[in-house]
């Protein structure tokens, strides 16, 4: 099955597809973490990108596409994939349509206000990528691996707005793009109550 997730940062796109991937067996690829890793090489291009990410605003549609492309021709994607931050733009969009058909587009809606307050108070563990809030984890030591939990630092409150702005200008097109093909679904709920109807939606897709 390949499934793109759209919305806004904070809306609970990455937590929604680490569920997904767990029960229908699809990677979850995350233009977000795959940048966060190569950030960490010392290259000129992970010095560009870390301005950008940094900053809040979007790596290039060119760079952006080839990784994308590249990663989906590995062996783990040949069953399918999940789409997590990617497209991110119309053009991206339109590239993707040339390499891959897509099976579904889930929009996670949430209102910016609560989006401002998640994210100010998530926490992402540096090694094995799990998100957590603050609330639930207060220990800020990942239960999965141990290691100490960080704020991301486009998760601060400058960086936030920007990247919302960033989401309304670039990336919300995209919601006319698909149109009819999207399948919504609000986050408002806890992370189990926002699963419930894409699992049952996907069940019937995959029947
Ligand atoms: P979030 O969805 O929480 O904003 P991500 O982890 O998806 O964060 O992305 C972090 C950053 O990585 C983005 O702010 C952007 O700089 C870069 N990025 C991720 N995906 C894309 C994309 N498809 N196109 C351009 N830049 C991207
Ligand atoms: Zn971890």
């Amino acid at each position: 099955m390949k499934i793109v997730l759209l919305g806004a940062p904070g809306s609970g796109k990455g937590t929604l597809a680490k569920k997904i991937s767990r029960d229908f067996g699809v990677p979850q690829i995350s233009t977000g973490d795959l940048f966060r890793a190569i950030v960490k090489e010392d290259s000129p291009l992970a010095n560009k990108v870390k301005e950008i990410m940094a900053s809040g605003g979007l790596v290039p549609d060119e760079v952006t596409i080839e990784l994308v492309k590249e990663r989906l021709q590995k062996e783990d994607c040949k069953r399918g994939y999940i789409l997590d931050g990617f497209p991110r733009t119309v053009n991206q969009a339109k590239a993707l349509e040339k390499f891959s058909k897509i099976d579904t587009v889930i929009l996670v809606e949430l209102a910016s206000e609560i989006i401002i307050e998640r994210l100010s108070s998530r926490r992402t563990c540096p090694n094995c990528n799990e998100i957590y809030s603050l609330e639930d984890n207060k220990e800020e030591i990942c239960k999965k691996c141990n290691t100490h939990l960080i704020q991301r630092d486009d998760d601060k409150p400058e960086t936030i707005k920007h990247r919302l702005e960033v989401y309304e200008n670039n990336t919300a097109p995209l919601i006319n793009f698909y149109g009819e093909r999207l399948f919504k679904v609000s986050s408002a709920g806890s992370p189990e109550e926002t699963y419930q109807p894409v699992k049952t939606f996907l069940e019937k897709l995959e029947a």
